[in-house]
């Protein structure tokens, strides 16, 4: 009977702190410009799964201080971190 409550109260809970989760770490990779080399090594990768794309090289895009900003694939695929929304 324990159990039961305790699957429940989990099941219930615990969709809600991923989705919590999930929402401050896009609040924060949205205000953070900068990513780091295994950030954009990531995202391409999820990039070739996502369009079928084969090629097997891709530059980092840097900015002033050596900071990485984005990505750009053979295919010709860019990706670069948007600027916060501050205006
Ligand atoms: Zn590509």
């Amino acid at each position: 009977m324990m159990d039961v409550l305790m699957n429940s109260v989990f099941m219930t809970v615990g969709p809600c702190l991923v989705i919590g989760v999930a929402f401050g770490v896009a609040a924060l990779a949205k205000r953070n410009q900068v990513i780091s080399f295994d950030d954009a090594k990531l995202i391409w990768t999820m990039h070739t799964k996502d369009s079928g794309c084969n090629q097997r090289k891709w530059q980092i895009i840097k900015r002033k201080k050596n900071k990485i900003v984005g990505f750009r694939c053979e295919c010709g695929y860019e990706y670069k971190q948007k600027r916060p929304l501050f205006l």
